[in-house]
């Protein structure tokens, strides 16, 4: 399975990217994450990313692709990856479809997430995570059983630069302006599938699958 999860920060990719992980054994490649562990490492990439990540604003392009492209070429997605993150302008995903193509391979499928903005806000406002073990928790509705403190590690739980509401407005305003172009992009190829964010957790392995395989 070579899948896309496309959605605004805070729609639930990254729940959703775990649980295909899972179901059908490919690794999930999240470039928040890479990105935020280059910043965190200090490396060149990271702390030119971390100017735009700070503001809301996406990486450029070229940065992006040079790191999926790097580690699409890793062994373990060979025979399948859920990217979660990425592509997000169209740029992102042309490149992706030459690097597929350049391997013989196409995408299966385009998993789009959806949730409403003031939902999101909520929610990303409440998230907390550990800069340690990157557990994430979220106050609502999966809060740590000691306030403020990580159940796997221990490590004292922050909240990303990027979750504070005027951040997170700014991520939504770049979604809505760059990303959502990459919909009408995928639809007009017919490879785009619906999902709601909200749904219960102990439902969405079931509805996954049922979307996917349809
Ligand atoms: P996320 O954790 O997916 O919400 O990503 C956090 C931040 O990382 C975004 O606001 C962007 O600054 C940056 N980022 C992640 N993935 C990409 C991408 N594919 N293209 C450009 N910037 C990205």
């Amino acid at each position: 399975m070579r899948i896309v999860l496309l959605g605004p920060p805070g729609s639930g990719k990254g729940t959703i990217a775990k649980i295909i992980e899972e179901l059908y054994c490919v690794p999930a490649i999240t470039t928040g994450d890479m990105l935020r562990d280059a910043a965190e490492r200090g490396t060149s990439l990271g702390r030119t990313a971390k100017l735009y990540m700070d503001r809301g604003e996406l990486v450029p392009d070229e940065l992006v692709i040079s790191l999926v492209r790097e580690r699409l070429s890793m062994s373990d997605s060979a025979n399948g990856f859920v990217l979660d993150g990425y592509p997000r302008s169209v740029r992102q995903a042309e490149a992706l479809d030459e690097i597929l193509l350049s391997t013989g391979k196409k995408l299966d499928c385009v998993l789009s997430v959806e949730l409403e903005d003031d939902v999101i806000v909520k929610r990303l406002s409440a998230r907390r995570s550990c800069p340690k073990c990157g557990a994430v928790y979220n106050l609502m509705n999966k809060p740590p059983s000691k306030h403020g403190t990580c159940d796997v590690c221990g490590s004292t739980l922050v909240q990303r630069n990027d979750d504070k509401p005027e951040v997170i407005r700014r991520r939504l305003d770049v979604y809505r302006e760059k990303t959502q172009l990459l919909l009408d992009w995928y639809s007009a190829k017919g490879e785009v599938k619906k999902i709601r964010g909200d749904l219960p957790l102990e439902q969405l392995p079931s509805k996954i699958r049922k979307t996917l395989e349809l």
